[in-house]
C-alpha cells in the first residue's frame, strides 16, 4: 500500500505546490508516483517527509488548494523579480501585472478553500443542502475567474 507524504508538519506545503511531482488528491505527494527531478520527494534524496497516510486513508479533497498555494508562490516571486530590475527610487511598470496577478491568485486560494471544505463538507453530510450554495456564491465573488455556474 503506497503512501502520500509531505515535507512540512501540518500537511501539504508550498513545497508539494512547487515541485513537479503529480500531486494526489489531497494534495500530498505518491511515493510510488515521483518526478525523478524533484529534489524534495523522491526516496533518493533523504528528505526528511513530516506529514503523510496511507493512501487508503487519503481524504481525497486538498489538492486544488495546493496547486492554488503555487500559484500564489509564483505570482509572490514575481513581484520580487520585477522589483529586482530596476536600481532604486524607480518602479518598474511590469510590477503593477505582478502585484495584480498577486491578488488573484491569493484571493484564487482563499476561494478555493472554501469550495473544498464546502465540497467536502457537503460529502460527510455534515452541510445542509441550503447551506451549500451561498458558500459556494461567496468562493465565486471571491474568484469570479474560475466560478463554475
Ligand atoms: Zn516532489
Ligand atoms: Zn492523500
Amino acid at each position: 500500500m503506497t503512501r502520500h507524504v509531505g515535507r512540512s508538519w501540518d500537511g501539504p506545503g508550498h513545497l508539494e505546490a512547487l515541485c513537479p511531482c503529480p500531486l494526489a488528491p489531497c494534495g500530498l505527494v505518491d511515493v510510488d508516483n515521483v518526478d525523478d527531478k524533484c529534489k524534495q520527494h523522491p526516496p533518493m534524496r533523504c528528505k526528511t517527509m513530516r506529514t503523510g497516510h496511507l493512501a487508503e486513508d487519503c481524504p481525497g479533497t486538498g489538492r486544488a488548494v495546493v496547486v492554488a498555494l503555487g500559484r500564489v508562490e509564483v505570482a509572490r516571486q514575481r513581484i520580487i523579480d520585477a522589483a529586482c530590475m530596476e536600481p532604486e527610487g524607480f518602479v518598474n511598470a511590469s510590477i503593477f501585472d505582478a502585484v495584480d496577478d498577486f491578488q488573484a491568485a491569493v484571493a484564487h486560494m482563499c476561494a478555493e478553500q472554501i469550495r473544498e471544505e464546502t465540497k467536502y463538507a457537503k460529502a460527510m453530510g455534515v452541510l445542509e443542502p441550503d447551506k451549500f450554495r451561498p458558500c459556494r456564491d461567496a468562493a465565486d465573488q471571491i474568484d469570479p475567474e474560475e466560478s463554475e455556474s
